[in-house]
């Protein structure tokens, strides 16, 4: 286990809301994490590192839904091991959307969006 991602828990219609007034204020919502059909961890004003840990196609890390004393929560795991100074990443696993968010992640499997 290398951190919990975590943030406020939201219902899907909050979380919508809130992605509205996000694009409007250019923060954007990429910390917004869906944990099930209705439930959203928000990091964007309340988080903790987990929140800044990038995307890439081809990560050392995953992210799993474990559910603690019937609280789902967000976990990273490593899939291997992380050497010192070696950048934590983990596929966001975005769905599939029409309007493509090109992805940087430089792998050489890169899917070259993330959505
Ligand atoms: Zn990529």
């Amino acid at each position: 286990m290398i951190i919990e991602y975590v943030g406020q828990s939201i219902r899907q219609v909050i979380a919508d809301m809130r992605e509205r007034r996000y694009e409007k204020e250019g923060i954007g919502s990429s910390y917004l994490f869906r944990v099930d059909q209705d439930t959203i961890i928000d990091a964007t004003k309340c988080g903790n590192l987990a929140r800044f840990i990038n995307h890439s196609c081809n990560p050392n890390c995953y992210a799993k839904i474990v559910t603690v004393e019937a609280q789902k929560k967000i976990v990273i795991y490593s899939r291997q091991s992380v050497n010192v100074n070696e950048e934590i990443t983990y596929d966001y696993k975005f769905p599939i959307e029409d309007e493509k968010i090109p992805c940087l992640c430089a792998a050489e499997n890169c899917r070259g969006t993330l959505n």
